[in-house]
């Protein structure tokens, strides 16, 4: 699913020659993902999709000097891991949009469709149709990130927690990648202790609030006692029976 960021900007970054680390992270990040199983590293306009245990396809790239420069690198590194890479007539050659916003969001899209295919390691059920909405959140660690002003600052680490609908397996993601999978809605909930808290549009805030009623909870880092995922931190919520659904049923 997502690739590590690091290597994405060793990547990006290094004078360009595929060194052992690289080929390290290949063989074991590239052989983990399933065949049919689609490979786009953020913000490099590419898209492979493995079509054979030992091959990928080239099968999206904006044309674009700085893509076509990313393609020939990831290239180079998919060959020095031992695979085929074709870059054949299926590849979908886009002119990205002069527009930025327009950009991110054909960007995003694209990244959700692929989310969409994404299947259970275990037993290939899609993902997509397992039961989202009873997401566990897990808070990993803090670690330290430098932010763009060269200044360090502490941010805490989660995961996602979903069951396969399928097999049942327990599967730990990455909370974007979870959000790309998942949608809004889904993303904007948090289950604790038997509970669900969810975040309102800003339309029904405004019809709740019109009605008088304001039984919502604003979200710190903690509450009840329980750490709180940050992306619901400062969420105005409302809480209610995480089983009251089925009990009704
Ligand atoms: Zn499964």
């Amino acid at each position: 699913m997502g690739c590590l960021p690091f290597v994405w900007l060793m990547v990006r970054t290094m004078d360009w020659k595929a060194n052992e680390e690289l080929i390290a992270w290949g063989n074991e990040h590239l052989g983990a993902i399933p065949i049919d199983g689609i490979w786009s590293p953020d913000g490099s306009g590419v898209q492979y999709k493995k079509t054979d245990v030992n091959e990928w396809s080239l099968i999206f790239m904006y044309n674009h000097p700085t893509s076509k420069e990313q393609h020939e690198k990831f290239k180079h590194l998919m060959e020095a891991c031992g695979y085929d890479v074709l870059e054949g007539d299926g590849v979908q050659e886009v002119v990205p949009p002069l527009d930025p916003q327009l950009h991110m969001q054909e960007e995003y899209e694209r990244k959700q469709s692929v989310a969409q295919g994404w299947a259970c390691p275990e037993c290939e059920y899609p993902l997509a149709n397992s039961e989202l909405d009873m997401r566990l959140d897990e808070y990993v660690e803090d670690t330290e990130i430098e932010l763009s002003n060269g200044e360090h600052t502490q941010i805490e680490l989660w995961r996602c927690l979903i069951n396969c609908g399928g097999c049942g397996a327990v599967i730990p993601m990455e909370p974007d990648d979870y959000h790309l999978l998942a949608g809004d809605e889904y993303f904007m909930r948090w289950n604790s202790n038997g509970y669900k808290y969810s975040a309102l549009t800003r339309g029904d805030m405004k019809d709740l609030a019109d009605a008088g009623i304001q039984t919502g909870t604003v979200l710190g880092s903690t509450h009840e006692g329980e750490r709180v995922p940050p992306w619901m931190w400062g969420i105005y919520a409302i809480k209610t029976k995480l089983f009251e659904r089925s009990e009704e049923e």
